[in-house]
């Protein structure tokens, strides 16, 4: 049985990515700030800091085994004009979002090198496509997470692994409802559901159903791809 890593797994997308691999056969262990006391796969680490995330995949690995499968799912918003963003505002968008991958992926790596197998699937942001006014930190991690998948994916390939990024677009999460309350969003999530081609918000379980496919064996030959699942608001 396949063991993988989902960061953010406590909340959201990452939430409805841990339990559909669960019902998809693999061990999943969760890596969160707040991880749920009820669920005893469910771990404690700052995807920012190495030292944290490394203790938590050494307890992943002495219960489970070589991590194979990797979700980066964990993520923080911004929402601010550019000239107001303090430059430790932007530092920490950028660390959890990039940085975050950066460390997660470079710890997980060994097992899937050892294994000559791996998957890695990076949650980005539909805001990569079309930018997004008072998220400039934000968008700049996303879109470099995207381009640090492409290249890693170059990079690993010849090692049996896969590296592709699916940017969400209009998740119904907690992160999503936090916005429309703070009224970010333009408008309330009924409103612009009217504006989005399938006439529907979107759930974690599409992002799931997405990671689910990249990370099967019959995916062997997609990488370095950025899967849009965004209900036809990027095309
Ligand atoms: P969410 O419900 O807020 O979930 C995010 C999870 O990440 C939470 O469990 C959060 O923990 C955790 N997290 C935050 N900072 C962390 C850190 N430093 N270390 C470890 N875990 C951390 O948000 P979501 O909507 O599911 O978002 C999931 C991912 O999708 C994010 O990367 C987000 O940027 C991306 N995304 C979402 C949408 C959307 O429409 N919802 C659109 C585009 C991209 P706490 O709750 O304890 O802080």
């Amino acid at each position: 049985m396949k063991t993988a890593v989902v960061t953010g797994g406590a909340s959201g997308i990452g939430l409805g990515i841990a339990q559909r691999l669960r019902s998809d056969g693999l061990h999943v262990a969760t890596m969160d700030l707040n991880p749920p006391v009820d669920d005893d796969l469910a771990y404690r680490a700052d995807v920012s800091d190495p030292e944290e995330i490394a203790a938590a995949l050494t307890a992943v690995r002495d219960r489970l085994g070589p991590v194979t499968v990797l979700v980066n799912a964990a993520g923080v918003d911004g929402f601010k004009r550019f000239q107001n963003i303090s430059f430790p505002e932007w530092q920490r968008v950028i660390e959890v979002n990039l940085h975050g991958v950066f460390h997660t992926t470079q710890a997980v790596l060994p097992d899937m090198l050892a294994a000559g197998w791996g998957r890695i699937v990076n949650i980005s942001s539909s805001s990569t496509h079309s930018g997004q006014p008072f998220m400039s930190h934000y968008v700049s991690a996303k879109s470099a997470v995207n381009g640090l998948t492409k290249a890693l994916a170059l990079e690993l390939g010849p090692s049996g692994i896969t590296v592709n990024a699916v940017p969400p677009g209009f998740i119904d999460t907690p992160m999503l409802r936090r916005s429309e309350e703070a009224r970010r969003l333009g408008g309330s999530v009924e409103e612009h559901i009217q504006r989005t081609p399938v006439r529907r918000v979107g759930t974690p379980g599409d992002i799931a159903a997405a990671c689910a496919f990249l990370i099967s064996e019959e995916a062997g030959y997609i990488t370095g791809q950025i899967l849009g699942v965004n209900g036809g608001r990027n095309t």
